[in-house]
């Protein structure tokens, strides 16, 4: 079967690679280099911050992320001589009024990544001796990593263009679908060209809302900028992630640490801003005020590809027979991205899913259209 999967964000590249390893051929196309929009510019924490703050469809696929990445860097490692290091750091989070339901979400879903206890003075700072004094009491996730993004996009990209069933097409939008019969017959790039395919997946994140017009739906997804902040401290000089009122410390295994994040709609403008930037830095010198001392090197922001609750759509799309998603995954893209994946592959095969496809269903933008 010959598939075109338009957006090569992880979505796309892992939907390739799950596609490729069940006999299908791919065409993975990017309006701009693969692997440089959202994916790349987020921080790779492999779990939803707060899982108690989101349904519980995405916290089920984000559940999958830790142990498949583990499993696919074990795969690709060999291949690419590309480790994404996935950093068993833990996170502690400060903010008290999450201390209770925290624990309690713990108790009731037994999600092992998800344990959680509540540390408090001497325990604290002895397992982090970098967090202010002012913070006393945390809740504590031993279990929770994250994955150097950048380098999980290069690991699969790298990978992916070794495989004789995958084609890459970089630099080149996806500007129109050709649709016959409920059949999507080609799809026109915006040089002219035309490309033919069985099936047609879409998995272009922030970008997606474009498809509303001509497929007659609502696609509620639009772009929402988030910041990032990256200083260089010495290695395992931070050693757990550390959380206060939504904003973050990574630290990575080389002793960068990405410090993030905000929440703007600023329509598709990537460019980082000077007070959203002052903001990420004061919020993490509160948590860490020895971080001062090191340079800050690099800030970016990207577009998360928001949706209304952030369940993505995974699934058949309405009304076209051979038309697929893979979109909105919102501010959890990069922890559910396998899961999300897989569950796409095993859709669009029919076989059997790794979990119940209805809470994804692409079927929820008829009812959006009808609203
Ligand atoms: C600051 C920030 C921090 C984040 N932190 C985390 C985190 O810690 N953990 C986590 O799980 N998630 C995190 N996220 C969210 C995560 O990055 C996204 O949910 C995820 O990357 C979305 O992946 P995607 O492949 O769907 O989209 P993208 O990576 O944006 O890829 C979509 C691709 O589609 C292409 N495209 C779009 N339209 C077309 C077209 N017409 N033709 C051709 N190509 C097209 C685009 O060029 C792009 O490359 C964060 C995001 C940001 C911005």
């Amino acid at each position: 079967m010959q598939i075109a999967i338009i957006g090569a964000g992880v979505s796309g590249l892992l939907s390739a690679f799950e596609l490729i390893q069940h006999g299908c051929s791919v065409t993975i196309f990017d309006q701009q280099h693969a692997g440089k929009a959202a994916s790349w510019a987020g921080g790779g924490i492999l779990s939803p911050m707060y899982p108690w703050r989101y349904p519980a469809a995405v916290n089920q696929l984000a559940q999958y992320g830790k142990a498949l990445y583990e499993e696919y860097n074990a795969q690709l490692y060999p291949i690419t001589q590309i480790d994404f290091q996935i950093q068993h750091t833990g996170m502690l989070i400060f903010d008290p009024e999450d201390f209770a339901i925290g624990q309690s979400y713990a108790q009731r879903h037994q999600e092992p990544m998800q344990y959680a206890e509540l540390l408090q003075g001497q325990d604290l700072h002895q397992l982090n001796p970098r967090v202010s004094e002012q913070f006393q009491q945390a809740l504590y996730f031993p279990h929770l990593s994250n994955v150097r993004n950048p380098r999980l996009l290069q690991s699969l990209i790298a990978y992916l263009k070794q495989q004789p069933q995958i084609t890459f097409v970089e630099n080149c939008a996806i500007q129109k679908l050709q649709i016959q019969n409920q059949k999507v017959t080609a799809i026109h790039t915006e040089n002219g060209e035309k490309f033919v395919a069985d099936q047609v997946v879409l998995a272009t994140g922030a970008w997606s809302q474009a498809w509303a017009e001509p497929l007659n739906l609502s696609i509620p997804v639009k772009p929402i900028h988030g910041q990032m902040a990256l200083f260089k401290t010495p290695e395992n000089w931070l050693p757990t992630m550390c959380m206060n009122k939504v904003m973050y410390l990574i630290p990575r295994r080389d002793g960068h640490i990405v410090c993030g994040s905000s929440m703007n709609d600023f329509g598709f403008d990537n460019t980082p801003k000077a007070h959203i930037q002052q903001n990420i830095v004061d919020a993490v010198f509160e948590m860490v005020p020895e971080l001062a001392q090191f340079p800050l090197v690099d800030q970016w922001a990207g577009l998360r590809p928001s949706s209304p609750d952030g369940v993505p759509y995974i699934g058949q799309m309405p009304e076209v027979d051979n038309l697929w998603a893979n979109f909105g995954h919102f501010r959890n893209g990069l922890c559910m991205g396998p899961a999300s994946a897989r569950l796409l592959r095993q859709l669009m095969l029919q076989q059997s899913t790794l979990v119940d496809p209805a809470a994804y269903s692409p079927q929820r933008l008829i009812q959006n259209a009808l609203a």
